[in-house]
């Protein structure tokens, strides 16, 4: 069978990979010059599977209003231009109804769990070096923040992540470089969660896949797709190749190619920034910045090591453009890493960064087959494409082998959307 994967971010990736690897005829078109130069390029790296859950919850609309005016507010509306988002935030007000979102989250924490298994295997079994590193500590800053914690400490039990609170002692023999003027009141440590660099794993899984015999074209913008027994894409350079399948693996570009055919995903660009600096090393002693990955949960900033770097990643901004860095968002980024790292990295050298989350209004990815003959989609993964990467590509895989799902994966067929 000759499939088309679209896109080459870590979704488009992993896709391919599975694909090749269950015996397809793969060819991968990517617009850009190389893998994982999108959203997958410096997102935090974070996969913490029992932190995988849908933004879309209840107590979530009241959150983002009391937020609105606040100088390091985690979510923001660029300007006017946010308003074009408001079909879409319609449906996100009505997916944080209790019961809609305990569906969307049962089914996004499944798929993560699943994904990381795979991740895991693959790594293992392909020896893939990605600066992975164990170890994900959520700190909290007061007494306040560990009581807001306690329902989601709750969740944690019940899904049987495995995790501990932690004291402050506790906090800093974790991680014995936080600063020690830092207020830290105590944190939850998921020892098993971790951190690990997505466009590595992509450049590294890439590799392997072209070893299975994958293709992948660059430069190669798909501009038009046509649906049916034959799908076939019109790209820039005026070929029109055909398959039997195409799997559409654009991100936040995927409309682009669907909706002239009719299918509208409510997705939007969620966008949001990170910076990535060298850790400073003295006299060749140890650095001074984390071990792993830390998420400081009153401002939503992730902080993580990869390799001798660290890189802090947050905010979630509706409107504006892909190119346009503001400088409200990324200044909380530097005081965060500030408060908790102090001249810990080099700053002269730091990189930043703005990508955009490929969201759907009520959490979950599509994954399967959609409406369209021979057209499939793999789209949708929002904050958490990183961590469903392995496991939605896999669930692609299996469903178009015909082969019995790995996992309950009914919420994730493009029919939910009616896509
Ligand atoms: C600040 C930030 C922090 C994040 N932190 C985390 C995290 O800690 N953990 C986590 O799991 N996730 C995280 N994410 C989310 C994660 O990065 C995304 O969900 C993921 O990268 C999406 O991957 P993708 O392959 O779908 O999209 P992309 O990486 O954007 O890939 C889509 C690709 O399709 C190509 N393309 C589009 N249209 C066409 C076309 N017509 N023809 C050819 N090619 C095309 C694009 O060039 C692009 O390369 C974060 C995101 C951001 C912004």
């Amino acid at each position: 069978m000759r499939v088309a994967v679209i896109g080459a971010g870590i979704v488009g990736v992993t896709t391919a990979y599975e694909l090749a690897a269950a015996g397809l005829d793969v060819t991968v078109f990517e617009r850009r010059p190389g893998v994982a130069t999108e959203t997958s390029f410096a997102n935090a790296g974070i996969v913490a599977p029992g932190y995988v859950t849908p933004w879309a919850a209840p107590g979530m609309p009241l959150k983002v209003i009391g937020q609105l005016f606040a100088r390091d507010a985690a979510v923001r509306f660029a300007g006017p231009s946010a308003l074009r988002e408001l079909p879409w935030m319609w449906r996100f007000l009505r997916a944080c109804r209790t019961g809609v979102h305990v569906t969307n989250r049962t089914a996004m924490q499944r798929l993560a769990h699943f994904s990381r298994e795979r991740m895991d295997e693959l790594a293992a079994r392909l020896g893939l070096d990605y600066e992975q590193r164990l170890g994900y500590m959520v700190l909290l800053r007061t007494p306040a923040e560990l009581q807001r914690a306690r329902a989601g400490l709750r969740l944690l039990a019940e899904l049987g992540v495995a995790h501990e609170v932690l004291d402050e002692a506790g906090c800093r023999d974790v991680e014995p470089a936080l600063s020690p003027t830092a207020r830290v009141h105590a944190a939850i440590r998921l020892p098993n969660d971790g951190v690990g660099n997505c466009r590595q794993f992509a450049h590294l899984l890439k590799n392997e896949a072209q070893r299975l015999g994958a293709r992948f074209n660059f430069d190669a913008d798909a501009q038009r797709l046509v649906a049916g027994d034959r799908p076939a894409l019109r790209l820039a350079d005026g070929q029109a190749p055909s398959f039997d399948r195409v799997v559409v693996c654009a991100g936040v570009e995927s409309n682009r190619l669907l909706a002239p055919l009719g299918l509208h995903v409510p997705l939007a660009p969620v966008f949001g920034y990170s910076l990535t600096a060298p850790l400073r090393t003295h006299d060749g002693g140890p650095d001074m910045g984390p071990r792993s990955a830390l998420m400081d949960e009153r401002y939503k900033v992730a902080i993580s090591r990869l390799g001798q770097r660290v890189r802090v990643a947050g905010s979630a901004e509706l409107g504006g453009r892909l190119d346009q860095l503001r400088r409200a968002p990324l200044a909380t980024l530097y005081r965060v890493l500030d408060e908790w790292f102090p001249g810990a990295a080099s700053m002269r050298d730091v990189q930043e960064w703005k990508g955009a989350r490929p969201m759907l209004p009520d959490g979950p990815p599509l994954v399967g087959a959609s409406r369209l003959p021979g057209v499939w989609l793999n789209l949708g993964h929002g904050s958490s494409g990183w961590a469903l990467s392995c496991g939605s590509a896999r669930l692609v895989a299996d469903s178009m082998l015909g082969r019995p799902p790995p996992i309950d994966a009914a919420r994730l067929a493009p029919a939910r959307l009616r896509a």
